[in-house]
């Protein structure tokens, strides 16, 4: 299934998101390589079903933090994931100042160079104006357009799950060729 993999550092809202664009409970699937598990949820967008996965405590670190099995962990993602959602939370709820948002971000960004990266801006219902606009200039340096959501009240969703298409289906409708 065409997978879209989510990133961000911890509390920034990344399975409020799978849950809102899923709109399922995700099941907590046991993982190969680690104890911890990843969440999946699926939707179904034009008959094509779309697969969300969370992974709380693997894209959340630099590499050079990871034990081992993270690393394992990670490596089966890179085979999985086509496209990855990074959440910034430009509120700083999550505990995260911005700076280590975006350091974290670049770290990430370095390391999964290779897939198509969609940033997304949460809990614009909480955050102030001018954090926004702080997280979205540095985006957007890195050649980003970022996108406003709110994984709680759905405000960007639609158009989150837009892009997320439009990345994919060139994807899978290259594959089909070649069946
Ligand atoms: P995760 O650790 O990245 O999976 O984060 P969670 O999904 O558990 O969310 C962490 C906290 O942020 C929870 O209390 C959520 O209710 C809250 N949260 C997530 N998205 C939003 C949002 O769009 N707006 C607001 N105000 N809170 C949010």
């Amino acid at each position: 299934l065409p997978t879209v993999v989510i990133a961000g550092h911890p509390n920034v809202g990344k399975s409020t998101l799978l849950r809102a664009l899923t709109n399922a409970k995700p099941e907590v699937a046991s993982y190969p390589f680690t104890t911890k598990g990843i969440n999946v949820g699926q939707f179904e967008e034009h008959y094509l079903k779309y697969q969300v996965i969370d992974t709380p405590g693997l894209l959340d670190r630099p590499l050079s933090e990871r034990n081992e099995v993270e690393r394992q962990a990670i490596l089966a993602l890179k085979h999985l994931g086509k496209v990855i959602v990074y959440i910034f939370d430009p509120s700083e709820y999550c505990g995260y100042p911005i700076e280590e948002q975006t350091h974290l971000f670049e770290e990430i960004h370095r390391e999964f160079g290779e897939f198509p990266f969609i940033v997304v801006l949460n809990k614009v219902d909480i955050a102030d104006e001018e954090k926004i606009k702080a997280v979205e200039e540095f985006v957007r340096s890195k050649g980003i357009e970022p996108l406003r959501i709110s994984a709680l009240n759905g405000e960007g969703l639609d158009e989150l799950k837009e892009r997320v298409i439009k990345l994919v289906k060139p994807m899978v409708e290259e594959q089909a060729k070649r069946i």
